[in-house]
């Protein structure tokens, strides 16, 4: 009854072999890779979103560095990144070309 009550050593998984290591761990002790865990938020889905949303289609450089990511979610993101950059895009064009008419508009009346 007691038994599920141990506390579980802190573990996590190898970024390279999966393997369970130690959470503290700075190399894997069965393939030696080191472990990037703190290398960086920016590197992470959370992270490399947030830089989207900073520095725009910037954050490509983050995604396809990241050793954390998939290359399946990198082309995923990328897609994903590249069609919001192309609506934000139009959308500072269509608030331009707005202002533009408005202010031509306004010329035209004043003279
Ligand atoms: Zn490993």
């Amino acid at each position: 009854m007691t038994d599920n009550a141990a506390p579980a050593p802190q573990t996590a998984k190898c970024c390279k072999c999966k393997k369970e290591i130690g959470a503290a761990d700075e190399f894997c002790r069965y393939c030696a890779a080191r472990q990037r865990r703190e290398a960086g938020f920016f590197f992470t889905h959370a992270g490399v979103w947030t830089m989207f949303f900073l520095l725009g289609p910037l954050n490509l450089w983050f995604l396809w560095l990241s050793p954390v990511i998939s290359r399946k979610w990198k082309v995923i993101d990328t897609f994903i990144t590249l069609l919001l950059t192309a609506a934000v895009c139009y959308a500072i064009y269509a608030i331009i070309m707005r202002i533009a008419k408005l202010y031509s508009t306004y010329l035209n009346m004043s003279f």
